[in-house]
């Protein structure tokens, strides 16, 4: 093992640091050693180190996959700017350029060399030619149908332990639950690998998740209250991107939007505004923030509901990379749901990938310490409450809400679980209006048991009622309320159902039609 002395020196000497952070040198240590090595860390942890590092002590080269050509020129020009040479070799160059680039590997005159999963069968005989001493693969979920990102050129990468067996590979991620984890090593045929997985705590991250309704003023509010700190909203579509960053704009907000589908010169300007502070919001897809190293990044706002609890966790990590207290807010609507549903049961692996979605809508309807939720996820077990998120910050009150359970159930099976939610309401309500006098529901037993109660805290009760299981919304027949097998306990057997006030969970207007 090289002393730490050596490995301290290095640092200083080539990146200006002057400590490591937590797991660097463990990894280092374990490469220099030639073993095999996963490493999950978040973003902003501190990945790179671990293998520009140690490619400056071995003799050979190291070969470092990335999935992003945009990536990976800012990597190599950062490290040419500490004095390492390195290059990278991918499609956006010249034939004459790629070759030059392969000449300096052939001559040994770079440490790093990074290169898309692509084009490695393009530099097969160059690797007879070169000693390769390190393999690092960046992003390594991308091989994984079970990850979140999954990238069919990876899966390629397997090979590279054949073609190199004694030379050790480190997989770098900074997302994996367990299963995926598995995945990676198996797939990129690692020895006995030794993982480390960094605490994915921030604690300076503030978490929160509020009902989708009027979400356009509600992130309006928000941003005028914090003019001059800058933030990014995620949102599902790239229409969603552009017609919000116009909404934005209209009112005063240097807002742009960001998505894959933009020229590639207005995406990179954006990217470069944004990190100059010279533009406060991005509205982008899940696009954009891979790569993007700007360290005050004040809030993130999940527009949609993301996807799984992986990317989730990506997305808002891009908020206070300095450490300073920094905002989250996500925003919950079962619009989205339906939706996520749709595409993740079209999907690869959809029955995994529905099932994430399912933990993510767990996380969002969480009614304890939303840390521990994610933290858990990630497979580190904590029992304090964290103190920093809605939940820790305004726990909610439980009442027993047994009777508006049970008027509202009752109300369910008098409109034949044939009505969608604000039908049941305004029945329960004891509405005049055209939808329920046309049908004569006023002549049916339970009409306006519930005038007491206001249409809101209806709204709210029964999505409680939804997210206990009592009842459930029939996603693919015009959202019809029906009961499930649960709600005769309450009817009949006498179970007590525990409600909250606090307006958490809330169905828009829009979820309530057919998709
Ligand atoms: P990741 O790839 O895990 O998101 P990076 O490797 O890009 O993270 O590192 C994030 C930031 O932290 C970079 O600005 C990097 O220069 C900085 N950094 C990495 N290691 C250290 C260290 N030991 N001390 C101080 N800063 C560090
Ligand atoms: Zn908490």
């Amino acid at each position: 093992m090289i002393a730490s002395q050596i490995l301290h020196d290095t640092l200083k000497v080539n990146f200006g640091f002057e400590k490591f952070r937590p797991n660097q040198e463990n990894i280092i240590n374990t490469i220099l050693s030639g073993h095999d090595t996963l490493a999950i860390m978040p973003t902003g942890g501190g990945k790179s180190i671990c293998f520009q590092l140690p490619a400056l002590l071995f003799p050979g080269i190291t070969i470092v996959i990335s999935p992003l050509i945009a990536l990976m020129k800012d990597q190599v020009d950062s490290l040419r700017a500490n004095g390492i040479p390195a290059c990278f070799i991918n499609s956006s160059q010249t034939e004459a350029e790629q070759q030059l680039n392969i000449q300096n590997l052939i001559e040994n005159k770079v440490k790093l060399v990074y290169l898309a999963p692509e084009s490695l069968s393009y530099l097969e005989n160059t690797f007879n030619l070169i000693t390769v001493s390190l393999i690092a693969i960046d992003e390594a979920h991308c091989i994984s149908s079970w990850g979140h990102d999954f990238r069919p050129a990876y899966t390629n990468l397997g090979y590279l332990k054949n073609r190199f067996p004694t030379t050790p590979i480190l997989a770098l991620t900074a997302t994996a639950d367990k299963a995926t984890r598995k995945d990676i090593s198996l797939q990129l045929n690692l020895k006995n690998p030794k993982q480390f997985i960094s605490s994915f705590d921030r604690k300076n991250l503030s978490l929160e998740v509020r009902p989708a309704l009027d979400r356009v003023k509600q992130i309006i509010d928000f941003i005028k209250d914090k003019p001059n700190e800058s933030g990014i909203i995620y949102c599902l579509s790239r229409k969603t991107t552009e017609e919000l960053a116009e909404k934005l704009q209209k009112i005063g907000i240097n807002a742009k939007a960001y998505h894959a589908g933009l020229d590639n010169s207005i995406r990179s300007k954006t990217q470069d505004e944004f990190i100059n502070d010279d533009c406060q919001v991005v509205c982008a897809t899940i696009a954009f923030g891979m790569g993007i190293d700007k360290s005050n990044v004040r809030w993130v706002i999940h527009y949609n509901l993301p996807k799984n609890i992986e990317g989730y966790y990506q997305e808002i990590g891009r908020a206070g990379r300095d450490g300073l207290p920094s905002e989250t807010i996500l925003f919950e609507s079962y619009g989205d749901v339906i939706q996520l549903q749709k595409f993740a049961s079209q999907g690869l692996n959809a029955e995994v990938q529905l099932a994430k979605l399912d933990r993510m809508k767990q996380y969002a309807d969480a009614l304890s310490c939303r840390r521990k939720i994610l933290l858990s996820y990630f497979g580190e077990l904590v029992t304090e409450n964290c103190g920093n998120c809605d939940i820790c910050k305004n726990p909610p009150a439980f009442f027993d809400g047994t009777v508006i359970a049970q008027k509202a159930l009752s109300a369910i099976i008098r409109l034949k679980e044939s009505e969608p939610l604000p039908v049941i309401i305004d029945f329960l309500r004891g509405s005049k209006n055209a939808s329920i006098f046309e049908k004569e529901y006023q002549n049916l037993k339970t009409y306006a048991v519930g005038s007491d109660i206001s249409w809101h805290d209806w709204n709210q009760y029964i999505i409680q009622l939804i997210n206990q299981g009592f009842c459930e919304i029939a996603f693919h027949r015009q959202n019809k309320i029906r009961l499930t097998s649960l709600a005769a306990e309450v009817l009949f057997e006498g179970e007590k159902v525990q409600l909250t006030s606090v307006p958490k969970i809330t169905v828009e207007k829009i979820a309530l039609k057919e998709p």
